[in-house]
């Protein structure tokens, strides 16, 4: 498991791999763990290349990140060594970004949005929450107080190349850039938030919008990516001092829909395909001058735009994988992608 280590609060670009315990479901039905994670770093994937005789012909893929987070690991412990680190930044005027990519049902909205708590999802123990808890507390300390930055959150979906706002009815919203290559989502709610309390309700009435309507079957949300913003002004001013991006990616398997009989399931998946490349595009080549980025490909790229170019921009991608042999394909999928980020 991993012990208290370094943290890398000097890395531009964070890489981690969070690995989540079976499920119960998965249990009864004899599903077998192909994860260690025998260092803090270090994630190994046993394939096994015999299905009959699981214990033969085992194939290891080993991969290596900054960190690698076993099944015991809670979000407090994820959150201490991806976005915490990050909270810093946008306070010193810096831009910074928190993905968490993987399968569908691989534990990207419980790490973010919250952890299940009997029936309903506490947000209070998700990523999302324990960042604008310590958003607050840099807010009031010695250092930054006397700056009376002004704190505000927005909430907003992208579905198939569309934006849509979760804090007011999942309206759909335009997205404009100007001729300084600004990106601005047009109406999108932004609210004034005064204390922790108010950032956990905004929490809930979007994680809220983004599941209604929705079967466990026919989910949206594994087809949308969810953006969650704090954004830190100086009073009275428009213009922004920094901001913190918090992302629940589209499920990654989705991508590989293109192919669907369904005309909509295909254009979804293509869109999909296109915005996650896109994305690693833009992440390995954070903080440098290139106008040959993709920003423009994808709507998911184009609106995180400013947070990408700059200097004092950083990221951490938390990489989340199933343990189930089942899953093993596309574990190694997002492993691989993971990877390619660095
Ligand atoms: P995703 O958003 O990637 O589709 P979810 O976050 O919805 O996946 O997780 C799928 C299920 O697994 C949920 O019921 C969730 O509560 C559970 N789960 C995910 N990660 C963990 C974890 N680390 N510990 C315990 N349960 C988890
Ligand atoms: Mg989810």
């Amino acid at each position: 498991p991993l012990v208290d280590g370094q943290i890398y609060e000097d890395h531009q670009i964070t890489v981690c791999v969070r690995k989540r315990p079976l499920s119960r479901k998965e249990i009864t039905r004899k599903e077998i763990d192909v994860i260690s994670v025998p260092r803090k770093d270090t994630i190994i994937v046993h394939e096994p290349r015999n299905k009959v005789d699981l214990t033969k012909f085992l194939e290891n893929h080993k991969f290596r990140f900054d960190y690698a987070f076993d099944d015991r690991c809670d979000n407090a412990m994820v959150y201490k060594y991806t976005a915490k680190p990050l909270v810093q930044t946008i306070f010193d005027g810096g831009m910074a970004t928190c993905f968490a990519y993987g399968q569908t049902g691989s534990g990207k909205t419980h790490t973010m949005g919250g952890e299940f708590n009997g029936k309903v999802q506490d947000c209070k123990n998700g990523i999302y929450a324990m960042a604008a808890r310590d958003v607050f507390t840099y807010l009031k300390s010695p250092r930054y107080r006397a700056l009376n930055l002004v704190v505000s959150a927005s909430f907003f979906e992208i579905y198939s190349g569309k934006v849509f706002d979760l804090l007011s009815d999942k309206q759909k919203l335009r997205v404009l850039e100007d001729g300084k290559q600004q990106v601005q989502v047009v109406g999108l709610t932004e609210k004034v938030v005064d204390s922790v309390e108010e950032v956990l309700k905004i929490i809930q009435l979007g994680n809220t919008a983004r599941t209604s309507g929705q079967t466990s079957a026919n989910s949206n949300s594994s087809r949308s990516h969810a953006v969650f913003q704090i954004v830190l002004r100086p009073p009275g001013s428009t213009k922004i001092h920094g901001k913190f991006s918090f992302i629940d990616l589209a499920g990654n398997e989705r991508g590989a829909d293109t192919s669907s009989a369904n005309r909509q399931t295909r254009m979804e998946g293509a869109e999909i395909n296109k915005s996650l490349l896109a994305l690693k595009e833009c992440i390995r080549a954070l903080g440098k001058q290139s106008a040959h980025l993709p920003f423009r490909v994808s709507k998911l790229t184009q609106v995180l735009r400013d947070s990408f170019i700059g200097e004092k921009s950083k990221t951490c991608m938390i990489a989340m994988i199933s343990p189930g042999l089942s899953s093993c394909e596309h574990t190694l999928n997002t492993l691989r992608y993971a990877d390619r980020v660095k």
